[in-house]
């Protein structure tokens, strides 16, 4: 675990020294990923690791709490530019939101919404934000869970409005394939740690009809809930 910035440094000469310059060479001057990933900041969810992400211009990667992918603005609620940039400017057509089993982030959000909680004002902001689309999940979850089933369960919802929000921005381009998937490092899904399993594609949130109208993530497709 790196604990100084000596350890980094170390680290990154070693980065440098294994990519060797050819790495970089077509895109020193632009760049077009195929894929931009909103994957939450948590530091046991690999976002570059988890897609085997070692080619420089592969996937514009945006990590954020809670994976969140709109801001307050001036004009209300939009998508962020971190998420955006990408999308109309460098001709990405493919964008992941990457929740996970275990999110603090949503973790406080429910807690919040159940009884206010303490924050400094910049993680405030973060909790205020989820939970302007995470209230509604809060109020629909099945009685009977505990804590941690619940929480995972707010975990796909969060998800799904946040590729609701994609959907419904006139900001992104129509024809983008929006996805959401689930990092599942506590054998919640299933016993094979590091998975992610597809919960929504498109909007699209019935695993069936998922795997019926994209048969090529079949297997990939599982939910802990339906509503
Ligand atoms: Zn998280």
């Amino acid at each position: 675990m790196p604990d100084s910035v000596s350890e980094l440094l170390q680290r990154n000469e070693r980065h440098a020294r294994r990519f060797e310059n050819e790495r970089f060479e077509g895109v020193q001057d632009g760049q077009a990923p195929g894929a931009v990933t909103v994957c939450c900041s948590d530091s046991r969810v690999l976002q570059d690791e988890m897609f085997e992400n070692r080619t420089p211009g592969d996937i514009f990667t945006v990590g954020a709490i809670g994976n969140r992918v709109f801001e307050e603005t001036a004009e209300g609620l939009a998508v962020s530019g971190d998420v955006l940039y990408p999308l109309v400017h460098a001709d990405t057509s493919t964008a992941v939101v990457i929740g996970h089993t275990g999110c603090g982030a949503v973790t406080a959000t429910y807690k919040d919404i159940r009884g206010e909680i303490e924050e400094p004002a910049g993680i405030r902001h973060c909790i205020d934000l989820l939970k302007r689309r995470l209230t509604d999940g809060v109020a629909a979850l099945p009685d009977g869970f505990e804590e941690s089933e619940a929480i995972n369960r707010l975990v796909e919802y969060n998800v799904d409005q946040q590729v609701a929000f994609l959907r419904e921005s006139d900001d992104v381009p129509v024809d983008i394939d929006v996805v959401g998937v689930v990092y599942d490092f506590q054998d919640v899904y299933s016993d094979e740690r590091g998975l992610v399993h597809v919960v929504n594609v498109d909007g699209v949130r019935d695993p069936d009809r998922i795997e019926e109208e994209r048969p090529e993530l079949a297997g990939r497709v599982r939910r802990l809930w339906t509503y």
